[in-house]
């Protein structure tokens, strides 16, 4: 029978690379939660439209058609039928994206079309809020979890253009980022009470990913 993983974490745990792949072997769809969020913000940034305008913010977001297509080298993301998925990857985008996330009419929109998406069953979904609230009878829930000395590392080891960051600001801005997803009023980040915590510190992403397929089968 096909089921629903959540698999949520705090940022650069590896998430999105280690959903997809369990998605892949499992035959089902990924959903990549972080990236709704990074759309609304980069939608909403380039509109003049700040975190504390919360009613402009509100009407924006629901005015958003946000779609997810699986591609070659992950999925793209289309808001209104414009590909913003490099866009939104942005460092404008990923030092702001907690501040939208933290308003309750962003929440509502991208919760409800999430519980949607994930409503036939088969989905992988990633995020920081999926198995405490959006997904709550998710047939199985990951904590995935690093060292922030780790997670920083590889989102280093990642960038291309490093020279114009540091290792040590890197983690500073995760470690901020963390905190005002743990801290927000609502859905923050949390471990479900019946999520498995992986702590993928040490571990390659296929490992990890064979640990998720495995209690995907007990
Ligand atoms: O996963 P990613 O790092 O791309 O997520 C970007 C941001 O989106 C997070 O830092 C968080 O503020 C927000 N987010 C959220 N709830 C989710 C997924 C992401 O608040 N389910």
């Amino acid at each position: 029978d096909r089921m629903n993983i959540a698999i949520d974490g705090p940022a650069g745990a590896g998430k999105s690379t280690v959903a997809r792949k369990v998605a892949g072997q499992l035959g089902y769809v990924y959903i990549d939660t972080g990236a709704m969020y990074r759309a609304v913000t980069y939608t909403a940034q380039r509109a003049g439209v700040s975190p504390e305008q919360t009613a402009r913010l509100a009407e924006l977001t629901r005015s958003l058609q946000i779609d997810l297509r699986p591609g070659d080298h992950g999925q793209s993301v289309y808001v209104n039928g414009e590909d913003v998925t490099a866009s939104i990857r942005s460092r404008e985008v990923t030092l702001q994206v907690s501040y939208y996330a933290a308003i309750e009419s962003v929440r509502e929109v991208l919760g409800t079309l999430q519980r949607q998406l994930a409503a036939r069953k088969g989905v992988v979904m990633d995020g920081r809020d999926i198995g405490s609230h959006v997904l709550p009878d998710a047939e199985l829930k990951v904590f995935l979890t690093a060292s922030v000395e780790e997670r920083a590392a590889r989102r280093y080891r990642e960038i291309s253009d490093s020279q114009s960051i540091t290792l040590r600001q890197l983690e500073s801005e995760i470690a901020e980022r963390d905190r005002l997803d743990e801290q927000r009023a609502i859905s923050p980040l949390v471990c479900a009470s019946d999520a498995v915590v992986l702590d993928s510190t040490g571990m390659t992403i296929d490992e990890v990913v064979a640990a998720i397929v495995k209690l995907s089968r007990t």
